[in-house]
């Protein structure tokens, strides 16, 4: 499977992994039936079946997946074909073969071929080989007791299987979908969240805030003379530089407050129910924190200021039109000497 990525092809396996391990358990209740009745050759072939799902749980994950999968069909349509063969049709052996089409398109390819080989196969396994195969008198019969018990063992693993398998499929998607969704709303190097993210949050905070006209103070703050540290540190220092910040960020403000990266090296952060005389005692709070920060990179001390600007919103404006304001101000620290905190 080249181009799946890497954290779909791992709840792939998971998937196949543990539906493997439900038939393993279901054949393995199969072996001791037949060996209880006394059918040598049937617990002979589940044996040898077992054995080859054993094996192929034994090469998870493997490079070539699609050589596994193709394993995986081969031998469980050549059980279900010798199970029809020995204890007839009725029995439903030949029904746990449904279960390959799960396995039959692992990427969710688009094409022709892709969608409709497995069914078709499927489909002439059942209308063609197994009524030829049931047609036959069966080599190692059960007794009419016995084949009430196996047809009704049969129905069971059916359904087992599938209600097992569906349910760890929508589990691995579930899963996925939420760390896809983590993914993209976080910075990477930080882990603080995103631009993105914090759009969609602010989004929010302003609708709430409109509605009960509750003000909401946004703090834009961006490392002085960050290209210097980059400079004189290397990218990693910098780097470096960029997650004790974040930390000391999160460490500095109330648990209901939001901080994103909001750009390379500018933070914006977001206090709900907040005015802006108590946002600018916020700012001054992170900005005594950062000054008693100890930034270290290689053995030598990264020192470091930030400038920040502030604006409130809320009844007197938008998120965008108070974060323009906080830019302006955030412009004019910068241009006033740096390290201090401006508000619109
Ligand atoms: P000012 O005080 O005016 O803000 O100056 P500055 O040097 O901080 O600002 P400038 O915008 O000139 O430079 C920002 C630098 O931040 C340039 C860019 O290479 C660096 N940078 C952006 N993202 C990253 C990152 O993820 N890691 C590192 N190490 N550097 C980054
Ligand atoms: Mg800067
Ligand atoms: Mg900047």
């Amino acid at each position: 499977m080249p181009d799946m990525s890497p954290i779909i092809l791992e709840h792939y396996w998971l998937l196949a992994r543990r539906g493997n391990l439900v038939a393993l358990g279901l054949y393995a209740v199969f072996l001791a039936v037949f060996l209880v009745l006394g059918n040598w050759p049937m617990a002979l072939t589940t044996c040898a079946f077992l054995a080859t799902l054993g094996w192929a749980r034994s090469r998870m994950p493997w490079r070539h997946a699609e050589c596994l999968f193709t394993f995986i069909w081969i031998t469980t349509l050549a059980f279900s074909a010798v199970a029809v063969l020995g204890v007839g049709r009725e029995a439903g052996f030949h029904y746990y073969a449904l279960t390959l089409l799960f396995l039959g398109n692992p990427e969710g390819r688009d094409t022709l071929m892709a969608k409709f080989f497995p069914p078709i196969l499927m489909m002439g396994f059942y209308l063609g080989l197994v009524p030829w195969l049931g047609s036959m008198a069966p080599w190692w019969p059960l007794p009419t007791a016995s084949m009430h018990v196996v047809v009704k063992l049969n129905e069971a693993a059916l359904c087992i299987f599938i209600a097992t398998t569906a349910f760890h499929h929508n589990k691995a998607i579930a899963t996925m979908t939420r760390r896809l969704l983590g993914m993209a709303s976080t910075d990477p190097l930080t882990g603080l969240m995103n631009r993105r993210r914090m759009e969609e949050l602010a989004a929010m905070v302003q609708n709430s805030h409109e509605r009960h006209q509750r003000p909401f103070t946004v703090i834009l703050g961006d490392i002085d003379h960050f290209k210097a540290i980059n400079d004189r540190h290397g990218h990693y220092g910098g780097d470096q530089a960029l997650k004790s910040v974040s930390e000391c960020l999160l460490g500095s403000i109330r648990a209901e407050d939001q901080v994103a990266r909001w750009g390379g090296e500018e933070f914006l952060i977001l206090l709900p129910e907040t005015t802006l005389e108590a946002g600018v005692e916020a700012a001054e709070r992170i900005r005594s924190h950062l000054a008693q920060l100890e930034i270290r990179y290689e053995g030598a001390l990264i020192p470091l200021t930030m400038t920040f600007g502030l604006s409130q919103g809320g009844p007197t404006g938008s998120f965008a039109q108070a974060l323009g304001r906080a830019d302006e101000a955030l412009y004019r620290g910068k241009a006033a000497g740096r390290n201090r905190v401006e508000r619109a």
